[in-house]
């Protein structure tokens, strides 16, 4: 499974930090884990020569002033962080982030010569209509639009991961079928591809991921990583869910 790339996503969590100076890492396949805030500068120093990377699970779209509580993406790289999570859909529902805001934040990102892990999905009311599609095609063209040009540059080029993130699956066990995750990751390949001349994307799925359903998703060559929330705060379930990924695997061509 070279090349997949794993992110955590802690949330407002706490875990026993010392813990996590035993996890390990992976050679050929990326590991990142996005703690909050607070607890970046200690993880910078526990996970020093493990072969893991930092993210963060938001930042604000200026670099400096006054705008009382925020954290800038300069701020974030200036801590060791690579990557910033950006239109999680806790932070549109409970903090009402527009498309708007996202396009922001997903342009400062990559200015600041950080990775942008945009997280788009549809509601189940919204899937049970048939809008499913439809949503990922609004949210993906209204959330890129400050940024196209900037993905298009060589020097900021492979600088995206978009998380394919159903709402309904999140934090709920209920995961996506790992063949829907497929073509609705598919499907956003294609739009990238043919709308935005994105061709060096990659595209991942997050959605109650847990040690015992991750390569179900990840045996396909088109699904390029997971987004783990709940089942990578402990240490011993996320270590796991390395642990699988490293196991080796016939790959899979994707049904027709
Ligand atoms: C998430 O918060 O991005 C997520 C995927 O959560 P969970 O794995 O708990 O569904």
């Amino acid at each position: 499974m070279n090349g997949k790339i794993i992110i955590a996503n802690w949330k407002m969590n706490l875990p026993i930090l010392s813990e996590w100076g035993k996890i390990k890492g992976l050679d050929g396949v990326e590991i990142v884990i996005c703690p909050p805030f607070t607890h970046i500068g200690t993880l910078t120093k526990l996970l020093k020569g493990r072969n893991i990377k930092l993210g963060s699970q938001d930042c604000f779209w200026e670099n400096q002033g006054a705008y009382t509580g925020e954290i800038s993406p300069l701020m974030l790289k200036n801590l060791g962080v690579e990557y910033v999570i950006v239109g999680h859909s806790e932070r549109r529902n409970y903090f009402s982030e527009t498309d708007e805001m996202i396009a922001k934040k997903t342009k400062a990102v990559i200015e600041n010569g950080l990775t942008p892990i945009l997280c788009i999905g549809e509601t189940l009311e919204q899937r049970k209509r048939g809008l499913a599609k439809e949503i990922i095609k609004k949210q993906l063209e209204r959330d890129l639009k400050n940024s196209k040009f900037l993905i298009l540059n060589s020097k900021f080029r492979n600088h995206i991961v978009i998380a394919y993130e159903p709402v309904w699956a999140i934090g709920t066990g209920n995961y996506c079928q790992p063949k829907e995750a497929l073509e609705m990751i598919k499907f956003i390949k294609y739009f990238l591809n043919s709308k935005f001349h994105i061709l060096k994307s990659r595209v991942i799925y997050g959605g109650s991921v847990d040690s015992k359903n991750i390569r179900d998703f990840l045996k396909y060559p088109e699904i390029e990583g997971a987004l783990v929330g709940g089942a990578s705060i402990k240490i011993k379930e996320f270590q796991k869910i390395i642990n699988e990924v490293s196991k080796p695997t016939k790959t899979k061509s994707a049904p027709k």
